[in-house]
Parts: C-alpha cells; sequence; structure tokens
C-alpha cells in the first residue's frame, strides 16, 4: 500500500463516488488518460455503475497512478488504469498485460511485466490496495502457478534476436519485401526477451536521419548526399566511419521512411510540418500529431513530452509482422549461439523454464544497446554509469557482446550517447527539457565558464556537460529571454532557481560567482560590440543576460544509447576471425551502431536511421544469399 488509509480513502471515496454515475460524463473523463478505443476502463466505468468497482493507488515510473478494479459474484471482472503519465507508450501496453494476467489467475500475485517493471509493480500496488477496500484481499491472494511453456526444438531460415526498430524492421523486409502486401517464402521467428515488444525504439521521439531523396527536403531546400552525410559522421567520429555501411544507410534512408510511409507507417506523408534541419542534414521527426506533444494527462501534470513517436513505429513494425504470420515470441531469451567454427547454425533459447533450439540459415542479431548492464557500461564508457541513469529499454544488457564472445568478433567505437536530463525520474521528457533544446541561453559549469558554443547541436552540448565538474552545468537566461515562462514553472518544482543579481543566482547553486560575473561581462559586451564571444557563437544566435531577475537551470545528462558496437561489413555482417565475416550472423540496429556509424559523439536521428536500414540491408542481403 503506496498512501495513508485516510488519503487514498477520500480519494477513493472522489473517483468512485464520480463513476458511481453523479455523473457519467465526469466519471468517464476521471479514466480518459488512455485511447478510448483500447482502453478496459470504459468498460470498468460500465461496471461501477452497478457499485462494483474498487480503486487504489500507486507509484509508478513517472508518478501517481491507480487502478479500477471490478468484483462481481467474487470474481474479478476487469482491471483498468486510471489517468496516469505511464499511459504514454509501452507503459500501455503494461497496463493492458497486467490487466488481463490479474484477470486470468483471479489473482494479485501475477508476476510484473518485465520491460516495465516500476509501471508494473506500481499498478499491482494500486490494484492490490482497490482489492484490500472491497473486503476480498484473501480471496485473491493466491498463489499463481508459474506457466509452463512446453517447445520442441525447430527449424526456420532466419531467426531474429530481439524485437526492436531493427529486429522488426528486418522481419518485415524479409516477409514483405517490396513493402506490399505479397509475402515472401522465408520462414522467420522474432525472439524477444521481455514480455513487452519494442526495446529502446519504442522509447524513443522517432526522429530519424534523412538525406536527399524526400520530396519534403525540396520543398524547405535541405539538401545533403549521402557522401556528406558520410563526411559529417567521419568528422564526429574519431575512430573512423565504416564508410561503405554508412554510405548504404543514408542511401536507402529517405526511401526507407516514404517507404514505411506509404506501407501504412507512422512517418507523416506531407513531411513539411515535422522536418528540420540538423547539423547539415534532414532529421525527421514522426508526424507532428503523435510525437513531442504534450498528452492530455501531461498539461494538468508534469509537464513530460510524449515518447509515442518511438511507440508508433514500433507498434507499426509489431503489427505488420504479426499480421503476415509470423511469431513474435516474447519472454524468450537467445542465451546462445549454435555454431560450428565460423558458421552459425542457430539459437538456444530459454523461455522460462524451457529450453530449446532454433536452427536457422541465418541469425540476425538486432538485441539493442548494453546500457543496462553495469559491467559492460563501467569497461567501455569510463566514469558515465556512476554519474547517470540509463533512461532506455530493460532488455539492453549488451548481449550482442555476450552471445558472440568466442566467435573473435571486434568491439568498436566509445561511450555512450548521453543527453539531455532533469534528473533520473524526468528523464528527457519535460518541456525545461525541450527548452534547454532551442539552446536559447548560455550554458555554464560549476566555475561559471561557458564549455561550448550553445548553438551547436544539442547532443555535442549534452557530450561537454557530462565531461563537466559533477557532470552537470546550468542554464542563464534573464527575464527578457523569450523562454522565460517555462523556467518560472520549474521554480517550484526545485529545478530553477531565480535571483535579482548574478552573484545571487550563482551561490543559489553553489557556482563560482566571480566566475559566472565575468563570462556575462563579456558575453554581453561581445554583443553590444556585435562580436561574436568565445565559440564563435553567432550573434543571432546570443542571449545576452542583462534584465534581472536571473534565472538558472540545472541541466544533468542521461543516457539513452550505447556507441560501442560490433564491427560489421556493408551488409552488416558480423565480422570474425582474419577480418572475414562470420558465416550467416548479422548485426543490426545498436548492435552495429558504435564504431560503424558514430562514436562518443552522437548525431540526432542516426540511430533510429541505422536500426530501421541497417535491418533493412541485413534482410536484403539474405533475401539475396540465403538459398545459393
Ligand atoms: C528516450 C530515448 C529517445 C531516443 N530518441 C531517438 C530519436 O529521436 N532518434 C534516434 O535516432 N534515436 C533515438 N534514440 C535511440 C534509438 O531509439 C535506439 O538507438 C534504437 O531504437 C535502437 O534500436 P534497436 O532495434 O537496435 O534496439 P532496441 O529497440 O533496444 O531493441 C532491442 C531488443 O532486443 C531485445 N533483446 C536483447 N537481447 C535479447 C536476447 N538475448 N534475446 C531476445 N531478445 C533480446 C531487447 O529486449 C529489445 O527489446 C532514443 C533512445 C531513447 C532511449
Amino acid at each position: 500500500m503506496t498512501k495513508s488509509n485516510n488519503m487514498s480513502q477520500t480519494r477513493r471515496d472522489f473517483i468512485k463516488t464520480a463513476a458511481l454515475g453523479a455523473s457519467a460524463a465526469v466519471g468517464a473523463s476521471l479514466w480518459g488518460g488512455c485511447s478510448s478505443s483500447t482502453n478496459p476502463a470504459q468498460a470498468g466505468a460500465d461496471h461501477t455503475a452497478q457499485g462494483n468497482g474498487f480503486v487504489g493507488y500507486g507509484t509508478g515510473a513517472k508518478g501517481d497512478l491507480s487502478a479500477l478494479v471490478v468484483i462481481e459474484d467474487g470474481a474479478i471482472k476487469s482491471v483498468a488504469p486510471g489517468p496516469n503519465l505511464e499511459s504514454q507508450g509501452p507503459g500501455e501496453t503494461a497496463f493492458k498485460l497486467l490487466s488481463q494476467r490479474v484477470v486470468d489467475a483471479q489473482s494479485i500475485n501475477v508476476d510484473a511485466i518485465s520491460g516495465a517493471t516500476l509501471t508494473s509493480l506500481g499498478y499491482l500496488s494500486a490494484i492490490k490496495e482497490a482489492v484490500e477496500s472491497a473486503g476480498m484481499t484473501e480471496a485473491f491472494d493466491t498463489p499463481v502457478a508459474s506457466e509452463v511453456v512446453k517447445r520442441e526444438d525447430a527449424e526456420y531460415d532466419v531467426v531474429v534476436v530481439g524485437a526492436g526498430g531493427a529486429g522488426l524492421m528486418a522481419a518485415m523486409t524479409l516477409i514483405y519485401p517490396n513493402y506490399d502486401n505479397v509475402k515472401s517464402e522465408i520462414k522467420v521467428i522474432v525472439l524477444e526477451k521481455l514480455d513487452i515488444v519494442g526495446g529502446s525504439t519504442s522509447l524513443s521521439y522517432g526522429g530519424c536521419a534523412v538525406g536527399d531523396g524526400l520530396q519534403a527536403n525540396d520543398t524547405m531546400g535541405y539538401h545533403v548526399t549521402p557522401e556528406e552525410m558520410v563526411d559529417l559522421l567521419r568528422k564526429r567520429n574519431s575512430d573512423g566511419v565504416n564508410e561503405p555501411l554508412a554510405k548504404a544507410i543514408f542511401t536507402k534512408s529517405p526511401d526507407t521512411v516514404a517507404r514505411i510511409s506509404a506501407f501504412g507507417g507512422p512517418y507523416a506523408t506531407s513531411y513539411t510540418g515535422s522536418v528540420k534541419k540538423y547539423s547539415g542534414y534532414t532529421y525527421l521527426q514522426m508526424d507532428a500529431n503523435l510525437n513531442i506533444l504534450l498528452s492530455e494527462v501531461d498539461k494538468a501534470g508534469l509537464g513530460m513530452y510524449s515518447n509515442q513517436g518511438g511507440f508508433a513505429l514500433a507498434h507499426f513494425l509489431e503489427t505488420k509482422v504479426r499480421q503476415s504470420g509470423c511469431e513474435i515470441r516474447t519472454g524468450a531469451k537467445a542465451a546462445k549461439l549454435l555454431a560450428q567454427g565460423n558458421k552459425v547454425l542457430g539459437v538456444h533459447v530459454i523461455e522460462g523454464t524451457t529450453e530449446y533450439d532454433l536452427k536457422a540459415k541465418k541469425v540476425i542479431l538486432a538485441c539493442g544497446g548494453f546500457t543496462q548492464n553495469s559491467d559492460y557500461m563501467k569497461e567501455l564508457t569510463g566514469d558515465l554509469i556512476p554519474k547517470y541513469t540509463p533512461w532506455c529499454s530493460a532488455g539492453a544488457t549488451g548481449d550482442a557482446f555476450t552471445l558472440t564472445k568466442d566467435l573473435n568478433t571486434t568491439r568498436v567505437g566509445k561511450g555512450a550517447l548521453v543527453y539531455f536530463s532533469l534528473g533520473t525520474q524526468l528523464g528527457m521528457f519535460a518541456d525545461l527539457n525541450n527548452i534547454f533544446r532551442q539552446r536559447k541561453q548560455i550554458v555554464v559549469n560549476e566555475e561559471g565558464q561557458r564549455m561550448v558554443d550553445e548553438n551547436q547541436d544539442e547532443y555535442a552540448i549534452a557530450y561537454h556537460i557530462s565531461q563537466a565538474t559533477n557532470g552537470h552545468a546550468f542554464a542563464i537566461i534573464d527575464s527578457e529571454n523569450p523562454n522565460v515562462g517555462v523556467f518560472q514553472k520549474w521554480i517550484e518544482r526545485g529545478k530553477v532557481v531565480k535571483a535579482d543579481t548574478i552573484k545571487e543566482l550563482a551561490e543559489k547553486y553553489g557556482i563560482d560567482h566571480a566566475g559566472l560575473e565575468a563570462t556575462i561581462k563579456a558575453y554581453n559586451t561581445a554583443y553590444e560590440n556585435g562580436e561574436s564571444p568565445e565559440f564563435d557563437t553567432p550573434l543571432e544566435a546570443m542571449y545576452p543576460v542583462k534584465t534581472g531577475p536571473f534565472y538558472a537551470g540545472e541541466i544533468s545528462c542521461c543516457i539513452i544509447g550505447s556507441l560501442v558496437g560490433l564491427k560489421v561489413n556493408e551488409n552488416c555482417q558480423i565480422i570474425g576471425e582474419n577480418d572475414t565475416p562470420i558465416e550467416d550472423l548479422y548485426g543490426v540496429g545498436e548492435v552495429c551502431l558504435g564504431g560503424n556509424i558514430l562514436s562518443m559523439l552522437y548525431s540526432g536521428g542516426c540511430s533510429i536511421a541505422t536500426a530501421l536500414n541497417s535491418g533493412r540491408i541485413s534482410a536484403e542481403h539474405i533475401a539475396k544469399t540465403i538459398n545459393k
């Protein structure tokens, strides 16, 4: 139980009274946090009209949540979430699966949904509290027998390990090579070790880097050739780029999003509203209605931004793959590769208490990154992990490294993808974070010094913040700054301070005040003289700090991906001994992002571009070679 009895009683009575039909409209809106077409809460609201609905509360990954449990004739008839911040993206799947588990088992002792543990635990607490308030705890506090899965060894043409963007895109391309509804003969299975499909892809914004070839580029006058893109990546990747692969990815990228869109996927068909120029190339965001949109629930809450762009992408791919008849087997972990010398023959799978082999002509490793594996993080990213929270899929445990450890593979790249964050609970989804993204502020370290041109792309700034003293920095603005309204909102939440003088402002955050005063003086003087200050910030991108009161917001970082991967060739075949491809083994998505495309310094949209296009590249190579 997460709330005191008095407190939860008051809230419970309030919601129950409303739901009981004093006003049907009020009752419905109270449960309006999820989409109405799929929201079992609607069913719950109907049942409450008969007086059998009970409400409980819990705390999920993003704050408070509630559950409505309908009990009739001594049985749990339905379970549904109330308004909450979790119902964006994967949280919604967790609610559905967990509600079903409780109804099927007629027990409050079901397992959490792996991949959404915090949401699940909060929701289970809420369900238990609701059942307790019905006086039915004893009836439903029953043990649940663990499900016994029976599987035989089997054979497929292709086994895809990992159901994130890369694995699902590979599977969809294998099944529908022309992105129409005509299926190939290739027999594919996708394994996913979590209960939830989508990986980090479904947590992401879904923004994708694309170059020339989109109608929108012409409309908006943005142009970048694949060669220019490779050049840009070379400049950001100290270890060198896998040029043939990078060129193949950015040659295909516009065609891939156009095909996904034509095939019913969530990229906007008229791109103009969602394309921006980004470090010299085009960054295509999801349909603006799906992405970076304050949800209705958020408006009254913490000002979180939605991750529904990436979720919509993963959900589209999952639906297409499942509708084809291809199995996506959840809760099934590829634990070992079956191999003979340099040739891979399939995978050994652990599913619950059962183990079996899946033989395959080709295996695609689409296991995502390693940011949730603290050993790999320590080994491969130095001191990032103690500082920052990984805000990635729970499945990002570096299984591609573990599975191939005996195959003489080579790890390439450095570090992890860091991005602005307000702190561990809020991750990157908050309006203040999105204001930081606009780069209309001076950014200083604890010494009060600027570290980087604030007009650079946000990933470069985030990287510099990760290297600053204590891994954080401060955005400084004055009262005339266009974003002052959002800064003011966050004072109460303890993420922004306000003061009449720069000295006072610095002291509130423990910034060296003499350093900050000198920095601001030099910056303002340069601006008045029409000169660029240090780091060559252009005049039109400068925001002088002159008019009090002044504001400072603390910027920290979170980790949203891996920048170390396995060395692959231009077909995404994993390279083994003697620099030759391991036979019949592919690595796609974050498995091949680090070192091949990026290292240390991220470029926006390149992960999704790599996930989708490397998935497609591996599938096209397999289609050409599988029966030869
Ligand atoms: C919050 C956030 C925002 C982001 N925004 C963007 C953005 O806008 N643009 C962009 O380009 N990038 C973005 N990224 C990065 C991008 O989303 C990822 O790099 C990309 O989606 C990775 O795709 P993937 O398919 O390689 O891995 P994932 O999507 O993580 O999928 C891998 C899957 O493999 C499963 N798996 C792992 N091991 C096994 C095993 N042994 N057996 C079975 N299954 C296994 C995992 O559980 C997981 O589901 C963002 C990331 C985050 C976290």
